[in-house]
């Protein structure tokens, strides 16, 4: 009896140690038992009474039933504790092969979790060198896309036009309200409602104009020192950008009101009490180049009707170095033009 409790007490010390470790890869049986000897509890029953009978008939007595001696009851004692111990360690085998399986399923589960997707690029910030240049425009913000997929791009070399009778573009341009803001990539003025051009059956009202140095289209190859963009839109929010190239020779008006009311500080609007004439800054010749690209800055939105005039516009050496301190590059490189139809006035 003695030592089957310390081997009651031994076998629930191993399980406890089992169960509390990570694995349990090994058969919960003590040394020296098998499984079946210790779950055979009703046998070992049998085996004691048949071997006390097979004991007296070799005595030559006759097989007869005894009464249970202090000996008998204690082996059936025993055989009792062998079968509750036999209980306690099939009840522990089946946790921990629950507790197994569940551990399994968990790891399958959280292998099956697929990673988590990489942050959405958000980013507003954008420049025309380094980290933040027209290379990575696209990979700033999500909604920049165009700038590196995009197949109808600005600015492109314009070259090959198609010479076509183009009709005259109209100009509906006066004297103005307008107020003047570095907005961190180029000086931008923003121009008081009334104005328009005509071309192609659609009316376009000029929204605001700003400056690049140097051009950004170029012109058979060529690349002007500055160029000012007119930025356009009509009713249905279709863009129009009207470019005039700018080189060096006499001071240009216009450009000269812009740079005296040029703010102190970055993002800060100056507005002005007087008025600014657009249509003195248009070419006497209003030949153009025209084509369907982009704007040159993210979004790099496309659908936007280009129109280039042929004859450039002329600024002072100090108007431009003016604008070079300010700005020395704030061009966007070359695109591909794909194919696209260029036209130009015959
Ligand atoms: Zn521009």
């Amino acid at each position: 009896m003695r030592h089957l409790s310390a081997l009651l007490a031994c076998s629930l010390a191993v399980m406890t140690a089992m169960a509390s470790a990570k694995d349990a890869p090994t058969p919960l049986v003590p040394a020296g038992k098998t499984a079946a000897s210790a779950s055979a509890p009703a046998s070992a029953s049998e085996r004691a009474a048949a071997m006390k009978t097979l004991t007296e008939s070799v005595k030559g007595k006759p097989p007869v039933t005894v009464a249970p001696t202090a000996r008998d009851k204690e082996e059936a004692a025993e055989v009792d504790l062998s079968a509750r111990i036999a209980a306690r360690l099939a009840e522990m085998r089946a946790t921990q092969a629950a507790r197994a399986a569940a551990r399994a399923r968990h790891t399958t589960v959280t292998k099956a979790v697929p990673p988590a997707p990489p942050p959405v690029a958000r980013g507003t910030h954008w420049s025309y060198e380094g980290d933040s240049g027209p290379a990575n425009w696209s990979k700033i913000n999500v909604d920049w896309g165009k700038c590196g997929s995009g197949n109808r791009q600005s600015p492109i070399d314009i070259r090959d036009g198609m010479k076509v009778e183009l009709e005259q573009i109209s100009f509906d341009y006066h004297p103005s309200s307008f107020n003047v803001v570095d907005n961190g990539h180029t000086v931008q003025v923003g121009v008081g409602s009334g104005n328009y051009i005509t071309v192609q059956n659609r009316m376009f009202e000029l929204q605001q104009f700003h400056f690049h140095r140097p051009s950004e289209d170029r012109i058979n190859g060529k690349t002007y020192e500055m160029v000012v963009h007119l930025v356009h839109r009509d009713a249905e929010g279709r863009q129009a950008i009207l470019a005039l190239m700018l080189e060096r020779g006499t001071p240009q008006a216009t450009i000269q009101t812009v740079w005296n009311n040029l703010p102190l500080e970055k993002f800060d609007t100056m507005s002005p009490s007087i008025l600014l004439d657009p249509m003195e800054m248009v070419p006497a010749r209003r030949d153009y180049y025209t084509y369907m690209g982009s704007m040159t800055e993210p979004p790099c939105s496309e659908n936007v009707l280009w129109l280039v005039m042929k004859q450039p516009v002329q600024a002072s050496a100090a108007q431009m170095a003016l604008f070079s301190r300010l700005y020395p590059l704030n061009a966007r490189p070359l695109q591909a033009t794909n194919g696209r139809i260029i036209k130009e006035s015959n």
